[in-house]
């Protein structure tokens, strides 16, 4: 695959949601918002069509319970009544889906389908290629502090938090060969698996949760990032149900 494509996508309600939709549109970065109705925050209806007039949303559950663990009738009024909600707010239909805790087995994919998707975004990381699975939509890279959080300085666990976080990606930094100063911090990671996916050709698909960026103080690396790979001639911007309908 030659063509280089860039899609992002943001999981959970949250207050910032239309702040981090507005700041993709400086950049005319596409993106996916998948929303529960009501997990911690219930994102008024106003607001969920202000995000869809310029970006895409998709289905995140009404609830965001862990789909393996709870019954099948359950979880399919958990698939389909997301999609019907959201449906009735935005007054189009949704396309995607994302499992909650990237929770999913052969039956849950199964109730994703029968509920009408067109596909369902897992939390894999370090995928660059051409989605085989419409309902196995993998991801790039996760904005979370890399290699190690802010907070972790004063923290008790430090060494424990950086071998997770290096295990964590170690595997996937190795599979796309990228060079040693991604491990710097995660802007380096950012900007080296673009160029790879620049060089190579692939989908850069980077994802997270607006909860983060405030969490750990993230909007600027994010900004930094956008800059970077905004306005590319031979870059594809797609929301992620446009990057699987080019592959129909
Ligand atoms: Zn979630």
């Amino acid at each position: 695959m030659n063509k280089i494509i860039v899609t992002t996508s943001w999981d959970d309600n949250h207050p910032q949601n239309l702040k981090l939709a507005k700041l993709l549109n400086q950049y005319n970065i596409k993106g996916t918002f998948y929303l529960t109705k009501f997990n911690q925050y219930e994102t008024p209806a106003r607001e969920i069509q202000e995000i869809s007039s310029c970006q895409e949303v998709g289905v995140h559950t009404l609830t965001h319970p862990k789909l393996t663990e709870i019954s099948l009738s359950e979880a399919r009024e958990e698939i389909k009544g997301g999609k019907d909600y959201l449906e009735k707010v935005v007054g189009k239909e949704i396309k995607m889906f994302s499992y909650p805790y990237g929770l999913f087995n052969q039956e849950i994919k199964d109730l994703v389908k029968e509920a009408g998707f067109l596909g369902a975004r897992t939390i894999e990381k370090f995928v660059i290629l051409e989605p085989r699975d419409f309902f196995e939509f993998d991801t790039t890279l996760q904005i979370y502090p890399f290699p190690l959080r802010k907070r972790d300085a004063k923290h008790f666990h430090l060494t424990r938090h950086l071998f997770d976080s290096l295990i964590n990606n170690f595997s996937g930094i190795r599979k796309l060969n990228l060079p040693l100063k991604c491990f710097l911090n995660w802007r380096s990671l950012a900007k080296s698996s673009f160029d790879f996916v620049v060089k190579k050709g692939g989908i850069w698909h980077l994802w997270g949760h607006s909860a983060e960026l405030e969490k750990y103080n993230l909007w600027q690396d994010l900004e930094e990032i956008l800059k970077y790979i905004a306005d590319k001639k031979e870059v594809l911007y797609f929301t992620n149900s446009q990057v699987l309908e080019y592959f129909i």
